[in-house]
């Protein structure tokens, strides 16, 4: 199996579930290539100091908006993003920006437990499935 690229990004009141399913979900994932934002990183880094990870930033110090741009670039198959949606949160710009990207180009993305839990068990995650590129021809040529 191709390896993925997965971004993994949780939320303050989140980053415990993250690092839980993380763990829970250890044989599916060990193997695979992370990148994550810095707190988040750290904390997987902590309990699965063996993964593949790449520590970006802080999510409020640029971290999303580096994810982001490796989805713009084609560099991630799968994020997760455990979301805290009962907190206001200071680069909520940022977060906008980062889902606006996974949903423009395509990218699997889990901002929730349940819905990871379901990538994570499906066939596609391990049958080659490639997600149809995103294709923005019309927009690429319009008229000047
Ligand atoms: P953090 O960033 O992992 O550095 O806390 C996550 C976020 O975007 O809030």
């Amino acid at each position: 199996m191709e390896r993925k690229r997965i971004a993994l990004v949780a939320h303050d009141a989140r980053k415990q579930d993250l690092v839980r399913w993380v763990a829970a979900n250890i044989a599916a994932l060990d193997g695979q290539i992370f990148w994550a934002t810095g707190t988040t990183g750290r904390m997987v880094h902590e309990v699965h100091p063996d993964l593949e990870l790449t520590m970006l930033k802080s999510g409020p110090l640029g971290g999303d908006q580096q994810i982001g741009a490796m989805i713009a670039e084609g560099r991630i198959d799968f994020l997760v993003f455990f979301v805290d949606a009962m907190t206001a949160q200071p680069h909520d710009v940022d977060v906008k920006a980062l889902t606006r990207l996974a949903t423009l180009y395509n990218v699997p993305m889990a901002c929730n437990e349940a819905t990871a839990d379901m990538i994570i068990a499906s066939p596609l995650f391990t049958d080659g499935y490639k997600p149809r590129p995103a294709s923005f021809t019309g927009y690429e040529q319009r008229p000047l």
